[in-house]
C-alpha cells in the first residue's frame, strides 16, 4: 500500500468577479422558470446597491437538458 502524502493543496473554486470588481458567489436562482439553476451574479445582488448586471448561468438551461437527452 503507497503511503503517498495526500495533496497539499486544496482545490479552490476561483469566482469570478462582477464588473464591480466584487467576487461573484454562485447563488441558486428561485424563479419558475430555471429552479435551482445555479448562475453566478454581481457581487451587490443582495446589496441593492449598484448591479452591474453580471450574470452568468452555470448550469444549462434545464429545458435544453431534456431535450439533449431525447
Ligand atoms: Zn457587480
Amino acid at each position: 500500500m503507497p503511503s503517498s502524502s495526500s495533496a497539499s493543496s486544496t482545490f479552490q473554486i476561483e469566482y469570478p468577479t462582477c464588473n464591480c470588481g466584487k467576487p461573484s458567489p454562485m447563488r441558486k436562482s428561485k424563479t419558475k422558470e430555471n429552479p435551482g439553476r445555479r448562475f453566478l451574479g454581481c457581487g451587490n445582488y443582495e446589496n441593492g446597491k449598484k448591479n452591474c448586471e453580471y450574470f452568468y448561468w452555470i448550469d444549462p438551461d434545464p429545458k435544453l437538458r431534456t431535450n439533449l437527452m431525447l
